[in-house]
């Protein structure tokens, strides 16, 4: 099960400094978990994301390996580009989430606040979810 997507580009490694053991690389989602037990069975479609916050940092590993399917299948039909596009030379290199506001499991809406960054800049949005068939979808940036 170490079927770990490698980065696109070579010569970054396994994300920062923060793996503790080889045979576990941590999330680039930077949430301190393991990638098994974070984005990785959301990317593998095992499981479903319960949560809006959980479905955006799936979605922002998505774009750091440059997981275009997974973007696609995450992103709401009435605001999905088509094709997903995704620029290989864009080094994602953190993400921080600022606020929550609903997304739980409960919720049928939410937003989520965040701070992504690359090398040569960064990415602030306030994104808004919306469940749908009881998944989440990420609907649009709230600005
Ligand atoms: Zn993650």
């Amino acid at each position: 099960m170490w079927a770990v997507p490698r980065p696109i580009r070579g010569g970054r490694g396994v994300h920062t400094g923060q793996m503790t053991d080889l045979h576990c690389p941590m999330c680039p989602c930077d949430s301190l978990l393991p990638y098994d037990a974070c984005c990785g069975p959301l990317l593998s479609t095992d499981r479903l994301a319960t949560t809006a916050q959980e479905l955006m940092r799936s979605r922002y590993t998505a774009y750091f390996y440059g997981n275009r399917e997974h973007l696609w299948r995450t992103w709401h039909p009435k605001t999905r580009p088509n094709p997903v596009t995704v620029d290989p030379e864009t080094e994602w290199t953190g993400l921080t989430v600022h606020e929550t506001v609903d997304g739980g499991p409960d919720d049928e809406t939410g937003v989520v606040e965040f701070t992504a960054t690359h090398k040569g800049g960064l990415v602030h949005e306030r994104s808004t979810f919306a469940r749908r068939a009881g998944r989440w979808f990420y609907l649009s940036d709230e600005g």
